[in-house]
């Protein structure tokens, strides 16, 4: 019988220890310095995680970006009609950006989308929270066992963040820079086929809130619609 044993060092050496019982009950042990081979095999696995967190993060704002996004909502969508909790989804898009970039360039467009997401990092705390870069200028979160009058009042408490930084834009009618954000909530025991249904409620609830005049919140009432097939 063969057993191998591996022992980590105080001074960060490895070693290696190979046990091998002989018929005359005795014990044979190689002893080998495998400090190398583990130190690299440590560093593979660091950067297998740091490929993987890039793969997952929006470069601009360090907020998790789409592919990252529509796999969680898709995940917690599930766990959400698996286990009955509330699931919130806040769309925010950027209020008149495309002027903003008109008037003070591209680059400072860039720093205003980082403060954007500072704002919006510092409303998704809890541990499965996720704020994300939807696309140029608009952002999602997800907030599970979240309901709609908690969803409502962190949009609110992140627009009036937003507001408050004061980021002068001289052609907004608010004259800084605002967003604009909608809400939908999946109620216990509303029945979702896909996750683009919770994204298009949302969506809509945004839509009303641009029409509503801007730097505001609108909140949707998100109605699955009967009798659909289920979307692969
Ligand atoms: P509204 O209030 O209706 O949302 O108007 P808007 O001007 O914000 O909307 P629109 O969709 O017309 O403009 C979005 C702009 O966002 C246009 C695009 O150039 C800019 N944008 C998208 N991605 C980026 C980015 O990564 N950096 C910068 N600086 N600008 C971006
Ligand atoms: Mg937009
Ligand atoms: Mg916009």
């Amino acid at each position: 019988m063969t057993r191998d044993t591996e022992i980590p060092l105080s001074d960060e050496r490895w070693l290696s220890l190979r046990t091998r019982l002989t018929q005359d009950g005795s014990a044979l042990v190689v002893v080998s310095d495998i400090t190398a081979m583990k130190h690299a095999e440590l560093s593979l696995r660091q950067l297998a995680e740091q490929m993987r967190d890039l793969a997952e993060t929006d470069g601009l704002t360090g907020l998790a970006n789409r592919r990252a996004f529509d796999e969680i909502l898709t995940s917690e969508c599930a766990n959400a009609q698996r286990t009955g909790a509330p699931l919130s989804l806040l769309m925010i898009d950027v209020d008149r950006f495309k002027s903003y970039n008109d008037t003070y360039g591209h680059p400072a467009g860039d720093v205003c989308l980082r403060e954007v997401g500072e704002c919006l990092a510092a409303i998704a705390r809890r541990p499965g929270d996720l704020a994300a870069r939807y696309g140029g200028e608009e952002f999602a979160i997800v907030l599970p066992a979240t309901d709609r009058a908690a969803a409502i009042g962190l949009a609110e408490t992140f627009r009036a963040a937003l507001h408050q930084r004061a980021r002068v834009h001289a052609s907004s009618e608010f004259n800084v820079v605002t967003a604009s954000i909608g809400v939908s909530t999946l109620e216990p025991g509303v029945q979702i086929w896909s996750m683009e249904e919770l994204i298009e409620s949302a969506d809509g609830a945004l839509y009303q809130a641009k029409k509503n005049g801007r730097n505001r919140v609108e909140a949707a009432r998100f109605a699955a619609r009967p009798g659909r097939l289920k979307q692969t």
